[in-house]
């Protein structure tokens, strides 16, 4: 018999968390999950979901254009932002009830409240009422993601933020979105696409750092085709707000004048009000809980996954880091995840998805490496007269003649990659890629048709 109340304390019922308390029931450990906001977290309620459905939403203008160029005839096409919203809100109760579902059905029990670590083995719960109850376990899992971080400057208050933008009751006239990572390329996509005039202002000399150049480049040329005005190389050095409009001031002396400004300069473990330093847990430069290969902290009893840890802060990481400890910690399988050739998307217009190594990452970590690189146009672009064109690139390493890269920017991209990954995963040679037959006519078949 256990002398605590639960097995297992999940903090945090996003993804990951959520996936860690299910499979952790499902080995019989007695679980409790605590959600101080509502269960679902932040990629379901503030991030991946509600994002694509406006990504989705945002592209009809484009599509309609498209549309025209293959004869057909479209007449008063235009959007309903508010209602969009409400419709959006209502797909993501649906979403939040199926989280307590599957929290509930799998034997967790689920208590609505903030949680505070205040001990190796207790957590304190802070209810809406204010009533705080004491409970302790076994073992704690720290699954609160994080929130989003501005750089300080005056009147950096005027921003707002990724979650303010989904829930935005009115279309502005104008916004300027400052950042040029995932977050701000894909809500200027958003914004553009319903025709709102869209600054994008950032401090590199191309959006996507880290990313391929040649995809950045097009990434860059093809945002300013469809209308978004780059400002690069600058930062702001101050937002002056006067009824509702924002006066921006620029680090090269210009001004910009918007309805909106919307930060998106990147995201901070939310470690706030856990109680974490009381306790002596160890923190990062950033804020993020340091753990081993066993989401485990330096406190045996304490264990951590997602973006709180600040790895790779990507929901299908989270859940993977949950699924892993669930299964060691009580399923008694000994299984680890790897953190290489992790694929991602970033759903800008056009998307981007990537796996594996650049060729500047494969030369600065010395592998004698060679690219291969396809440009077109898709076949659906050439009668809609869209001048959007489709770059992919195959890395290779020339010695072992292993596809260690593969990067995509154009329509689909993200579900082309997913299916890359595995043979990137699975240690597929070049020559492999080669004698794959290709399906004709599509995008995809130009990775295997890619010739040097
Ligand atoms: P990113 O880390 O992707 O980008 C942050 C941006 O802010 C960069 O352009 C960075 O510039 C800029 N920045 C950072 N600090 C400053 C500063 N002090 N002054 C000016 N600019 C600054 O963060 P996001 O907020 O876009 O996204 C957070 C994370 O969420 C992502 O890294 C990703 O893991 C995840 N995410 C994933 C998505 C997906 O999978 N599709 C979608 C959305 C988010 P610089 O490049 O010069 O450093």
């Amino acid at each position: 018999m256990s002398n605590f109340d639960y097995d297992l304390i999940v903090v945090g019922a996003g993804s990951g968390g959520t996936r860690t308390a299910r499979i952790s029931a499902s080995y019989g450990a007695k679980v409790l999950v605590v959600e101080g906001d509502r269960a679902g977290g932040t990629c379901v309620l503030r991030g991946c979901v509600p994002k694509k459905l406006l990504v989705y939403a945002s592209q009809f203008s484009e599509q309609v254009s498209d549309a025209e160029g293959f004869c057909w005839q479209v007449n008063n096409f235009k959007s309903n932002w508010h209602e969009l919203i409400i419709k959006k809100n209502k797909e993501l109760d649906r979403l939040h009830e199926i989280y307590v579902n599957l929290i509930k059905n799998s034997g967790c029990d689920l208590i609505s409240g903030w949680g505070k670590i205040t001990g190796p083995n207790t957590v304190s719960i802070t209810k809406e009422n204010n009533e705080t109850i004491q409970l302790s376990s076994e073992k704690i899992m720290i699954a609160v993601g994080g929130e989003s971080s501005f750089p300080s400057f005056d009147g950096n208050n005027h921003m707002i933020n990724s979650d303010n933008a989904l829930d935005l009751i009115k279309l502005p006239n104008s916004i300027a979105i400052y950042g040029s990572g995932y977050i701000a390329v894909e809500f200027a996509g958003i914004f553009n696409g319903f025709g709102v005039d869209t600054h994008l202002i950032f401090r590199a000399d191309m959006a996507l750092r880290g990313f391929d150049n040649d995809i950045r480049q097009h990434l860059m040329t093809s945002m300013k085709q469809k209308g978004i005005t780059i400002h690069n190389e600058v930062t702001i050095s101050k937002i002056e707000e006067e009824e509702k409009i924002n006066k921006i001031k620029l680090s090269n002396g210009k001004n910009i004048v918007v309805e909106t400004v919307m930060g998106a300069t990147g995201r901070k473990p939310k470690v706030f009000n856990l109680g974490l330093d009381e306790i002596g847990v160890d923190l990062g430069k950033r804020g993020e809980i340091l753990v081993n290969n066993l989401n485990q902290t330096n406190i045996n009893s304490i264990f951590a996954i997602g973006d709180v840890t600040d790895k790779i802060t990507l929901t299908p990481v989270a859940i993977a880091e949950g699924h892993a400890f669930a299964d060691r910690e009580f399923g008694k399988i000994n299984r680890y995840i790897s953190y290489s050739n992790v694929p991602s998307a970033v759903f800008s217009q056009p998307s981007i998805a990537v796996v594996g190594f650049t060729f500047e990452d494969a030369i600065n970590n010395g592998i004698k490496a060679r690219e291969y690189k396809s440009e077109f146009r898709a076949l659906k672009n050439t009668i809609s007269g869209n001048l959007e064109r489709t770059i992919m690139k195959l890395i290779v390493d020339e010695n072992s003649q292993k596809v260690i890269g593969a990067h995509m920017i154009g329509p689909d991209s993200a579900e082309i990659i997913q299916g890359i990954a595995i043979a990137i995963k699975a240690g597929a040679l070049k020559s492999d890629f080669d004698s794959t037959i290709g399906i004709h006519p599509s995008a995809a078949e130009e990775f295997v048709t890619m010739r040097s």
